[in-house]
């Protein structure tokens, strides 16, 4: 490789290595996707083809990098991978699995749009793109809490989103009545509201709205209480 008198500017590259022996997630999460999912015409509160869309996108990142892969779970726009404390993927530079993650994510959703949404293209001044982060833990409890927190997330997001939305749709309210009819419930008020006044069982929601989508690092997609089974989910890590 030849050297050239410009070579110098290299030494001005940081490179962040995230600490060893430490789990690291790294977060993907659409960028303004409340935007995107309106102009795609996505349904309310929870358009399917979009949710498989995600799981299809992040299976094949899974699977590409299995070996350094726990589990990965998303909800809405986001998906978090979850990799092996000794994981020593890219050196463990974290502005590359931030970027690399990111972008083969976002390719994958792009070339596997049509086949989830048949009938509409995606349109160039309308292009989907993921931001993504690395964060570390220290220890698997800490590990097992950030997945149940954002397994819980889904949740209290899905039964406010599902309420608001039966209101509205069902119930001919403005969105404002929605709002002021939900405003100060906890979960059970709300599952009552969205019994009484909408006749709908929250219990019989599918379940991939309500616990969100885990992936194995075999590439299973289940949807399964990640409270309940949160120490079987990490056995053996
Ligand atoms: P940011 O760029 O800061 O992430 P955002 O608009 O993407 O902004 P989020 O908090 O990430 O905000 O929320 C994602 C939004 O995308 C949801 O609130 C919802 O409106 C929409 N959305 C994502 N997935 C779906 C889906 N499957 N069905 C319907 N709407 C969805
Ligand atoms: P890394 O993942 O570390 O970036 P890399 O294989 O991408 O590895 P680079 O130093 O980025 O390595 O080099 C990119 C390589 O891609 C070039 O060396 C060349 O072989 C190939 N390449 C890139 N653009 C073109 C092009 N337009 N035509 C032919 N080959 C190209
Ligand atoms: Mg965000
Ligand atoms: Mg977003
Ligand atoms: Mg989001
Ligand atoms: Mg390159």
């Amino acid at each position: 490789m030849a050297n050239s008198k410009f070579e110098y500017v290299r030494q001005f590259e940081s490179h962040d290595v995230l600490l060893p022996q430490t789990y690291i997630v790294v977060r993907v999460d659409g960028k303004k996707f409340h935007e995107f999912s309106k102009f795609y015409d996505f349904d309310k509160p929870n358009d399917i083809r979009a949710l498989k869309l995600m799981n299809a996108s992040a299976k094949n990142v899974v699977l590409k990098y299995k070996s350094d892969m726990i589990l990965a779970f998303g909800e809405s726009d986001e998906y978090s991978f979850i990799l092996r404390k000794d994981s020593v993927l890219f050196n463990r530079r974290s502005d590359k699995l931030a970027t690399l993650f990111g972008s083969l994510f976002t390719s994958n959703y792009v070339a596997l749009w049509p086949k989830f949404f048949t009938d509409r293209p995606l349109d160039l001044k309308h292009l989907p793109y993921f931001d993504a982060r690395c964060v570390l833990y220290p220890s698997l409890p800490i590990v097992k809490d950030y997945l149940s927190w954002r397994f819980v997330d889904t949740h209290i997001n899905n039964l406010y989103n599902t309420a608001f939305w039966q209101l509205v749709l069902k119930c001919g309210m403005t969105a404002q009545e929605s709002e002021n009819r939900l405003s100060g419930t906890v979960s059970s008020e709300k599952q009552e509201i969205l019994f009484t006044d909408c006749g709908i069982n929250y219990n019989n929601e599918p379940e991939i709205f309500k616990k969100g989508s885990l992936i194995t690092k075999k590439g299973d997609i289940i949807h399964v209480d990640v409270i309940k089974e949160i120490d079987q989910l990490f056995e053996g890590c």
